[in-house]
């Protein structure tokens, strides 16, 4: 296969990085190169700054009408459709992601991602207030201004729609970073919003690496807002920079253990199902995965022994072959980091049930593997591992399990498996976490917000409520004496 490369996207123009280099990006199923990227750095962040602010002062991406705006977007998400074939292709090669994955959810949700807020451009609105006095009291709901998007790997181009549509609806003019793993579809995307039509400098594209490109964004003072989407880690030092700059108002989506329960009076099958997709669609690289998995002990025996048969049966291989269920992990630092956590689990004293190692013998598979742990304290029941391990734990009753759920410094989302509608609501109630699934796991849609509570982040991203990351509200007060 021909090796690819990639540039630069600054001011509707392709550019090389001003120091000339580029860095070697892998197929992760195969180890073999894909090919090389242009690399940013804090010179070409400082030119692609500049292009998005003079595209937002005086360009007429914020003075067009709303509804110009909207279709522009709308635009870009037929460009999508029309090469979804080839960008779903291009992610699976670039990330490990199975193809049924690319094509199933990460394309379709792209697209209605884009839908969603080419609908909603138009429908961004302020407010008349009842002040007392005889005054006229308005709200202008106005765009934050330069935005910069730092985005992850494991769902390359689906977190790019959700930065990019929201921030695009409002009138913000963007600078986004990709992960270095995975530009390609996001330069590709580049490609595809020049066709749209989009005007000169709105979008900027810099593939680079975290501590170079991504820190220089987070440190600029002519950004006004950053929104991140990655590690705890890393969301601590981004907010830490915001603060050092120029106090640029930051969103974060960050890393999280979600606790999944099943209650004995569940459909068990269902439970297992879900659970499955819960924790190894996308290899568990997936900041909601399901990693905790409390089961009544009533039912553990049994639940456990059917989980590990559905887990040894998933199909991993070939990213590209359709029966494939499970990829590759996208990097050799993830692989290695998840072989060590899975070794760390052993040592203290969980039994490995199924999978428990790595799968072929070239490119960075691992099997679906399922814990069974004789205590919440292991480390593997604490800390993230972004990989296809699921920690099973057995709870007594609702007082146990509350405490224990929410027993973790994350709190991006949940499952919980029932029939009792009850007592499942209660529980959604009851748990700290931004998204709650009753009987399903791994649902999205535009139109429902997605952020964590705790250290999971904050800021409410797809929704109306991701508006409120990209405006500001202004307050207007008119004297009608
Ligand atoms: P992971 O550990 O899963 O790779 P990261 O949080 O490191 O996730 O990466 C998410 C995104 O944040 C990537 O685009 C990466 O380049 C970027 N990033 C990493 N480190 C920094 C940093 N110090 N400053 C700004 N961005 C960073």
């Amino acid at each position: 296969m021909a090796l690819r490369t990639g540039k630069l996207l600054i001011n509707n123009e392709w550019y090389e990085a001003q120091s000339g280099k580029y860095f070697d990006v892998i197929n992760p199923a195969t180890e073999e190169k894909l090919g090389s990227v242009a690399e940013a750095d804090a010179a070409d962040v400082n030119a692609a700054v500049k292009a998005a602010r003079r595209a937002f002062e005086e360009g007429p991406w914020k003075t067009m009408s709303a509804r110009e705006r909207g279709r522009i977007l709308h635009r870009i998400a037929m460009l999508i459709d029309k090469h979804k074939e080839e960008l779903a292709e291009l992610e699976t090669l670039n990330n490990g992601k199975p193809i049924n994955e690319t094509l199933g959810a990460d394309l379709p949700l792209t697209i209605e991602c884009f839908e969603y807020y080419a609908g909603l451009a138009d429908k961004i609105h302020g407010e008349t207030i009842p002040v007392n006095g005889n005054f006229l009291n308005y709200t202008l709901r106005e765009p934050a201004g330069v935005v910069a998007q730092i985005i992850p790997w494991n769902f390359p181009l689906l977190m790019a729609a959700w930065k990019l549509g929201p921030a695009l609806a409002t009138g913000c003019t963007v600078v986004l970073k990709p992960a270095e793993q995975t530009p390609f579809t996001a330069l590709r995307l580049g490609e595809l919003l020049l066709e749209a039509g989009l005007p000169q400098g709105v979008v900027n594209i810099l593939p680079g690496f975290g501590p170079t490109a991504g820190a220089a964004l987070a440190m600029h003072p002519d950004v006004d807002k950053v929104a991140f989407t990655g590690s705890t880690e890393v969301g601590k030092l981004i907010m830490g920079m915001a603060a050092k700059s120029n106090l640029k108002r930051v969103s974060l989506e960050l890393g999280g253990k979600a606790p999944n329960v099943v209650f004995a009076d569940a459909d068990l099958d269902a439970a297992v199902a879900g659970t499955l997709r819960g924790i190894f669609f996308n290899q568990g690289e997936v900041c909601c995965a399901g990693s905790r998995l409390f089961v009544e002990e009533s039912v553990r025996d049994s639940f456990l022994e059917k989980l590990k048969k559905e887990a040894e049966s998933l199909v991993v291989g070939d990213p590209l072959d359709r029966k494939t269920q499970m990829g590759a992990q996208v990097s050799d630092e993830q692989f290695q980091k998840i072989l060590g956590y899975i070794e760390k689990g052993k040592a203290e004293g969980a039994k490995v049930l199924a999978g428990g190692e790595r799968a072929r013998d070239k490119g960075y598979f691992i099997k679906p593997t399922v814990f069974d742990c004789p205590s919440d304290d292991l480390t593997i029941i604490k800390e993230e591992i972004f990989g296809p391990v699921v920690s099973a734990l057995s709870f007594k009753d609702m007082d146990d399990l509350k405490a224990r759920a929410n027993k973790t410094i994350y709190g991006l989302s949940a499952g919980v498996w029932s029939r009792d509608i009850g007592k499942a609501h209660r529980l959604a109630r009851d748990i700290k976490a931004g998204t709650v699934w009753v009987n399903c796991y791994n649902c999205f849609d535009a139109a429902s917000p997605f952020g964590g509570y705790k250290q999971s982040g904050f800021g409410r991203e797809l929704g109306e409520y991701a508006l409120e990351l990209y405006t500001q509200v202004k307050s207007v007060w008119v004297s009608l004496d």
